[in-house]
């Protein structure tokens, strides 16, 4: 016997007790409090003045000569795009591989981002790349950041990857001359060497950005962004244990993921912490363990593929008959995705209307944010706190966050949040902040703001990159990416591009890397079995990729224009042809990484010359 829709309703959520009609001009009130005509403009660039924020505060600058050779292919970045990049080229036989690196060493974004708590928030069995190739297993479900980054390091040397590269090198330039059929690379070490192919993995998240809150020039105490963390300051490490902050009053701007990772190490540590809060965080329970003696037991060759696809299946909204990684982000795509809309419909007996779909979404995301704001209140025993944490917006709005000690911090003497109601900072002085109205002084300020997305490629890469006949690719991009698959562009014959430049944004972000470095490995190795020593795609082809984006576009677009602000929804802003989900293909990693699939086995090549 089938049910009607309201009783499917009300079986997959529970009994509303909340009116959505209510939740819904609450959630829209909170983020009109938010928007603000500058948009991403409220950012200041760390440059000039505020340069220093992105020296390297890990390692001593080590002097060398300038380089001056001719390498078969340089990769840009020492992160896991580069790393995937240069292990799928070293596996295809390509020897010659140079990597150049900002860092002091191969990691990226986990070279960069060392701060008191810092993890992954994806499952490390998944998160980690080419475990099977290393034969390791993550010490814990969830990764603490200096295993990680010694992964990375050990992928590194697994290739053979450190012998040609160039760390604390920033590319400045790039050309591509038809006469030599060679890229010409320059540097800030004065390195200007010639490459057959240029791979660039610059990150997607990789610079980070200041808030532009009046007066950030003037304060004269302690300041320094989480990406770059001050050690030598505050004492300790990964760990906790800031013994430097034991005398210390520290302000941290920002409640995004990362403060919320450091937070609870700063609560323990500091005489006095001042949590400056714009926007909540939604904060779910993390439940992180160690990896259990008998996991590898149960491993077969293939094993990490399978739970990569296992996972990205369940946080694209597809059904899976098992769910391996089971964990938060799988339940919160499992309750407000196709998942949820593929069960009710079953207990329907029909398919759901595009109406009763959008409810059955609408009305699981209120109940599960209800939930979050359920956690906060049981947590935090000031009322009043617990009050100011409760996200109001949809979940996907922000990126969801998870962690155990975030909300118990508040419970500490020590620990003040201080609220700004969606206002943010009012004023930075010499010797502390100003927010609502009120002067609080403070030794240290820790900008835990984030990263600079919205703005050009080009200024996120920290370079220009000059294709045939001088075309500029800052020019050619001025107006919007045009690429094939993300991966190349018209122009700029081998060249290739890795992260979010048009391919498919995933929860997991190093399988979307390894999907394209298998595919750009797969397209020179054809180069090579050729004969020939370039390709490049057409222009037709670059248009139907471009038209395709479009098409596929607008999927999502209504969901975050009711979102509160941040940057995936360009702060509010729509439009930015340099938005965070402008480069990433509407119809889902699933059908991208297929694509690519028959793409290839098509053998077709469809879209590239080669000569
Ligand atoms: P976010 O951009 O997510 O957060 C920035 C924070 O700064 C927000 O809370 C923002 O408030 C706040 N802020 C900005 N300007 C002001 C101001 N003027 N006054 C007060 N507050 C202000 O940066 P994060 O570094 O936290 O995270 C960036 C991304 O890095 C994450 O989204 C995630 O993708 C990644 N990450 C991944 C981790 C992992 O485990 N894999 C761990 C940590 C980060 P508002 O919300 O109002 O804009």
């Amino acid at each position: 016997m089938t049910a009607s829709f309201e009783v499917v309703l009300e079986d997959t959520i529970g009994k509303l007790d909340f009116d959505p009609a209510e939740l819904k001009a609450k959630y829209l009130a909170e983020r009109d409090k938010r928007l603000r005509s500058d948009g991403n403009e409220q950012y200041v660039e760390v440059k000039g003045d505020f340069s220093n924020y992105v020296d390297d505060p890990y390692c001593e600058p080590q002097e060398r000569e300038p380089v001056t050779d001719h390498v078969d292919v340089v990769v840009i970045g020492g992160g896991f795009g580069g790393l995937l990049m240069s292990g799928r080229l070293r596996e295809a036989g390509f020897d010659d591989i140079r990597v150049i690196e900002k860092g002091g060493n191969f990691g990226g974004t986990w070279y960069w981002n060392r701060y008191p708590g810092a993890m992954c928030d994806v499952e490390s069995y998944c998160y980690l790349p080419m475990l099977e190739e290393l034969d390791y297993l993550p010490k814990h479900k969830y990764s603490f950041a200096p295993e990680i980054m010694e992964h990375t390091q050990n992928i590194a040397r697994f290739y053979g990857l450190y012998e040609k590269a160039l760390l604390q090198t920033s590319v400045t330039r790039m050309e591509w001359s038809d006469e030599t059929s060679t890229w010409t690379v320059e540097t800030d070490r004065g390195d200007k060497m010639t490459a057959r192919v240029v791979a660039m993995a610059n990150g997607p998240l990789n610079r980070p950005k200041l808030p532009g809150i009046p007066g950030i020039d003037t304060y004269t105490g302690k300041t320094f962004h989480t990406s770059r963390w001050d050690y030598d300051y505050t004492g300790g490490d990964n760990a906790g244990d800031l013994t430097g902050l034991a005398d210390k009053r520290v302000a941290i701007i920002g409640t995004g993921a990362t403060a919320v990772q450091c937070v609870p190490h700063l609560g323990a540590s500091a005489k006095e912490l001042f949590v400056i809060q714009r926007t909540p965080s939604s904060v779910d329970e993390r439940n992180n363990r160690e990896t259990p003696e008998d996991f590898a037991d149960s491993l077969e060759p293939g094993w990490q593929q399978r739970r990569m696809d296992n996972f990205n299946a369940l946080v694209s909204g597809g059904d899976q008959d098992e769910d391996l990684v089971s964990d938060g982000w799988t339940d919160i795509f499992r309750k407000l995705t196709g998942i949820a809309a593929k069960s009710a419909s079953r207990k329907l007996g029909r398919r759901l209307t595009g109406a009763e779909r959008a409810e059955l979404m609408e009305m699981a995301d209120y109940r599960k944010m209800s939930d979050v704001r359920n956690r906060a209140e049981d947590t935090v025993e000031d009322t009043a706190t617990a009050d100011k944490l409760k996200p109001w917006y949809r979940q996907f709005c922000k990126r969801p966050c998870f962690h155990d000690e975030y909300l118990p911090t508040f419970n500490r003497p020590n620990v003040h949040l201080v609220d700004t109601e969606g206002k943010g900072v009012d004023e930075i002085t010499e010797t502390g902040l100003v927010v609502n109205g009120e002067h609080i002084e403070v030794d240290c300020i820790i900008f835990a703001t984030g990263f600079e997305v919205g703005t050009s490629y080009h200024r996120r890469a920290g370079y220009d990159i000059v294709g045939r006949d001088g075309e500029l690719l800052s020019e050619k991009w001025a107006n919007g990416l045009r690429t094939l698959h993300g991966l190349q562009t018209a122009n700029f014959p081998n060249a290739f591009f890795l992260g979010f430049t048009q391919t498919a944004i995933t929860v997991n972000v190093p399988h979307s890397l390894n999907e394209q470095a298998k595919h750009v490995a797969h397209i020179l190795t054809e180069v090579r079995n050729r004969g020939g020593s370039k390709v490049e795609i057409t222009p037709v082809a670059e248009q139907g990729w471009v038209d395709e984006m479009f098409a596929k576009a607008r999927m999502g677009e209504r969901f975050r224009a009711e979102c509160t602000p941040g940057y995936y929804n360009n702060e509010g802003q729509t439009g930015n042809a340099n938005g965070f989900f402008t480069g990433s293909y509407g119809g889902g990693p699933i059908k991208f990484f297929e694509l690519l699939d028959a793409w290839r086995a098509a053998g077709e090549f469809e879209g590239c010359e080669f000569s």
